[in-house]
């Protein structure tokens, strides 16, 4: 499905290059430490980058270790946690998610795909962001903004992010791996590609977007 190699490579390199101007940067775009890479995409859920960004630095630093999270009163995590929204929820996944680690992984996040998703919470796409930001895997990442992004600039439609075709089209699209891919592409949806309105004047990509040079509105899923 994703057979055009050459645009492939030249949508991968302005994203990138736009990322290393214009990206946004976060604390735990930073490291490769698996144990904050996971506890900020487990923020991430349901909230924006901007609003996990005023809380992690200190969460990290308090709740530095899946033990210590682990030990740590809920309410003080519920408290670490408040302007997050859904704090007691988080709170209560977290320190679940910490107990885990803890008594079956020796309180060091485990590397494979089945032992990510046995932690609570973490389903596709958090165990293939850890696999991928933390152990330098090659392993593909499929959310919203990702299927936001091929149907804007491939003009391709899938399901959602549980179609494992839409897996299958950024295996081949995002091969060989490179963090500031996902990375760029989350902030080109966030900041230019907006699903309302999007600001094609300050984009990188109006010379190989299918939505763009073929105003393809029309066919656009919602
Ligand atoms: S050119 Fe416009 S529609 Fe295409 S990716 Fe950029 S902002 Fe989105």
């Amino acid at each position: 499905m994703c057979s055009d190699a050459r645009k492939n490579t030249s949508v991968r390199k302005r994203v990138i290059n736009w990322y290393e101007q214009s990206g946004r940067r976060f604390p735990w775009r930073n490291t490769t430490d698996p144990y904050h890479i996971l506890i900020a995409e487990i923020l991430l859920r349901r909230t924006t980058a901007s609003a996990v960004s005023r809380v992690f630095t200190d969460f990290i630093h308090r709740f530095d270790s899946p033990n210590r999270l682990k030990r740590a009163r809920e309410s003080t995590i519920v408290k670490a946690l408040s302007s997050l929204g859904l704090q007691d929820l988080r709170a209560k996944q977290l320190k679940e998610t910490a107990s885990i680690l803890v008594k079956d992984y020796n309180g060091i996040v485990p590397r494979s795909d089945e032992s990510l998703q046995s932690l609570l919470g973490v389903g596709d796409y958090i165990a293939s962001a850890v696999r991928n930001f933390a152990f330098g895997e090659p392993v593909p990442l499929v959310d919203g903004n990702v299927i936001h992004f091929i149907s804007r600039v491939f003009g391709i439609h899938f399901a959602g992010p549980t179609d494992v075709q839409a897996w299958e089209f950024m295996t081949q699209f995002g091969n060989p791996h490179e963090a500031k891919l996902y990375w760029g592409i989350i902030d080109l949806v966030a900041t230019v590609c907006l699903r309302q309105n999007p600001r094609c004047g300050s984009c990188p990509l109006t010379k190989v977007c299918e939505w763009y040079t073929k105003g393809d509105i029309a066919s656009e899923t919602a």
